[in-house]
């Protein structure tokens, strides 16, 4: 293999498109030309003054108020730009613009879909699936648990206290009551707390999570799906944020997750639905989530007659297994072409750029650790660091670390920036206990960092030294 030469710095993102945008586009141009002029309306022509001008006001604006999250000095929500491939992949397939809610909305984005979700299908384990991708994990998710109720109608949904909050929502839209399952000491769902709540006999739908988005805790699934089955409920598995790091389940990984981690990710391939993020962790722009489910059968749930349903193939085209109705082709293009060039495996393509932020987060937690300054939550199961400043009562800790917040950010020269989460007292407690003097507050503002790019490990070191030098004295 060989190795970047490091002397030479790579090309920006900017540079990249720069160079590629033509040759990206030229094919589908090409072929576009072949079926004649289709030159703009004069409704729809605009003078090339004026089009300057938008995409200057347009340039203002976008720079005018934002974060650097393509910088490793950005190291706050699960924020980063796309992988130039899934872009000019995403451009080249605009001027088509698919829909992939037909077959005939665009035959190759479908087939470029389907080839990437089994790709999805193969990391999970699944031996069958019937699974498409969505707009978002919220919506994905809103479908992995309409399926549940189809099979178990009334039950309810539990889910971990550190579950996504859409689950509770989403278990609202469905007209389900959704039961808050507690967290252990390490911020996954209890299995005791999880047993109480199956012994009712209510729960039709257990959602487990793999990689919680506060603190990146991975659910114990290995121990939930025998669970779960034991009481006659489903399994779903949010890993719409830590879907990517199955590929770090497996022994002899680069930067292989802790044992306890690996055996939950492995036994996603048990579990009856997963949803997964590839605009997260998977490189791609917003609107790219996936649902996969392993029983190809649930698709009989989706059966509908509307009067304009295309039908040129005998096959099960996207749009009869989707709660969606119009998606976008050129994310399956993007999200393909980006699997093309990032195969989904341990040691090349995306296990190398998970290892990194995996690597950039403990990198970061012993950098910080030894400093003293700061206690951390929870070693990082994935990438994610969750810590606050030392010293006096929650009060205090909460007010430093709202300063060191501000403090980094407003840098003149090299601003930092970081997330913050509120973390309940009960749970800060069994975590760490007598770590801190709690008087009345019931909350601990705590800063949160999310290492989702590969170009924070080089930066971890630098970034904890930022933040122990921001302490307040
Ligand atoms: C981000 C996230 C979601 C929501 O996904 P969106 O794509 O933002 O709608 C759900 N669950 C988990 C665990 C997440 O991290």
């Amino acid at each position: 293999m060989t190795m970047p030469d490091t002397a030479m710095p790579l090309p920006d993102a900017a540079s990249l498109l720069e160079t590629h945008l033509r040759g990206a586009l030229a094919p589908v141009a090409d072929w576009q030309r072949r079926f004649g002029p289709a030159l703009p309306a004069p409704e729809e022509t605009l003078a090339p003054e004026r089009l300057a001008e938008v995409l200057a006001a347009l340039g203002e604006r976008l720079t005018a108020d934002n974060y650097p999250f393509h910088h490793p000095r950005y190291a706050g929500q699960m924020l980063k730009p796309p992988h130039p491939v899934a872009m000019l992949a995403y451009m080249a397939t605009m001027l088509i613009n698919p829909n992939n809610h037909a077959l005939d909305g665009g035959p190759a984005t479908a087939a470029l879909e389907k080839e990437a979700v089994a790709a999805l299908a193969g990391m999970f384990g699944f031996a069958a699936h019937l699974g498409h991708l969505s707009a978002s994990g919220t919506i994905a998710n809103l479908e992995a648990l309409w399926v549940g109720r189809a099979l178990a109608p009334g039950r309810a949904i539990a889910h971990g206290a550190f579950a996504h909050y859409t689950h509770a929502r989403m278990a609202e839209v469905l007209g389900l009551p959704a039961v808050s399952v507690a967290a252990d000491a390490r911020g996954r769902m209890s299995l005791d707390a999880l047993e109480e709540a199956l012994a009712g006999g209510r729960i039709g739908t257990v959602v487990a999570t793999a990689g919680t988005t506060g603190l990146g805790a991975v659910d114990p699934i290995d121990r939930i799906v025998p669970l779960a089955r034991r009481y006659g409920a489903r399994v779903h598995v949010d890993a719409a944020y830590g879907g990517f790091y199955r590929l770090l389940a497996e022994p002899g990984a680069p930067e292989a997750l802790a044992p306890e981690d690996a055996a939950a990710f492995r036994a996603i391939a048990g579990a009856d639905s997963v949803v997964v993020d590839p605009h997260k962790h998977g490189l791609q722009p917003y609107g790219c989530g996936a649902v996969l489910f392993a029983d190809p059968g649930v698709g009989r749930l989706y059966s509908h007659d509307s009067p304009y349903t295309y039908f040129t193939s005998a096959e099960l085209h996207l749009g009869e297994i989707s709660l969606e109705c119009s998606r976008s082709g050129a994310a399956a293009a993007a999200f393909w072409a980006t699997l093309q060039a990032f195969p989904l495996e341990a040691a090349a393509g995306f296990g190398p750029i998970l290892g990194a932020c995996r690597g950039a987060a403990r990198r970061f937690t012993a950098a910080l650790t030894a400093a003293g300054g700061y206690a951390v939550a929870l070693p990082p199961a994935l990438d994610i660091v969750v810590y606050w400043p030392l010293g006096g009562g929650a009060a205090a800790i909460s007010a430093a670390a709202e300063r060191v917040f501000e403090a980094l950010m407003r840098d003149p020269e090299a601003p930092v920036y970081l997330a913050k989460i509120r973390l309940p007292r009960a749970w800060v407690e069994t975590a760490c206990p007598g770590a801190i003097a709690w008087g009345d507050e019931t909350e601990l503002t705590a800063l949160r960092s999310c290492f989702l790019k590969p170009s924070h490990l080089a930066a971890a070191e630098s970034l904890a030294a930022r933040l122990t030098a921001a302490l307040p004295a």
